[in-house]
């Protein structure tokens, strides 16, 4: 009987065991699930679907605290004559080396961005007053022609893109806000492109 119960025991304490290991398993492919589906595959950086769960969480501690928050709209520029010209694995390339550029300059931990489509990224800068925003708009506009991605054939391509900046305003929500981004970027396209345009 007590040999019963030892081995009774012995067997709890295995399926404690393999219960706990299992479940530190599924944590973890949780998580990895959670990380994919906030993250564009081509670029690494935040989907659309992380910008619109992310940019109310932004909103919402800037509009609580009274703290500045801007937005940065970027759309590379003739991009599909870009694609037409080199090719679609080219320009896939380009994207993935103008997004890594792009967050190679920003504060990390901080700052974040996410593909918002194609050619489209969306910077999100907490505690960035819009003057602020606009100095790194500039600086980005201006780096971003200079940045040089090796072409196969030979030599290097080079992409240029049009931003939109603005601030937050408050009581308004994401989709106000990426709309006046949008709109923006629209003037900086109908002004020639490679150009920055801010509003508050
Ligand atoms: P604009 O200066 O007015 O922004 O012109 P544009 O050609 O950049 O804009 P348009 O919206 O006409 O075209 C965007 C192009 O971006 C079309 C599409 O071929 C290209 N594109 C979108 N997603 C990807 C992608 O994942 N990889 C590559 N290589 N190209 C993409
Ligand atoms: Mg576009
Ligand atoms: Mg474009």
């Amino acid at each position: 009987m007590v040999k019963l119960q030892k081995a009774l025991h012995e067997h709890i304490h295995n399926l404690d065991d393999l219960v706990n290991e299992r479940t530190a398993q599924l944590e973890k492919l949780l998580e990895e699930i959670r990380h994919l589906s906030a993250t564009d595959g081509l670029t690494g950086c935040y989907n659309r679907r992380a910008l619109q769960d992310k940019l109310p969480e932004e909103i919402e501690r800037a509009q609580r605290y009274h703290r500045p928050l801007a937005v940065v709209f970027m759309d590379i520029d003739h991009f599909k004559q870009f694609n037409d010209q080199h090719g679609h694995q080219l320009g896939d390339e380009v994207l993935r080396s103008a997004a890594k550029h792009v967050a190679g300059t920003l504060r990390q931990g901080v700052d974040w961005i996410a593909r918002y489509g194609g050619e489209e990224f969306v910077l999100v800068l907490p505690e960035t007053p819009l003057e602020a925003a606009i100095a790194i708009a500039h600086r980005l506009c201006d780096a971003l022609p200079e940045h040089a991605v090796p072409n196969p054939r030979g030599g290097s391509v080079y992409i240029s893109a049009s931003f939109g900046v603005t601030a937050y305003r408050p009581s308004e929500d994401a989709l106000a806000l990426l709309s006046r981004a949008d709109t923006l970027v629209y003037q900086a396209k109908s002004a020639g492109r490679q150009q920055v345009v801010a509003g508050a």
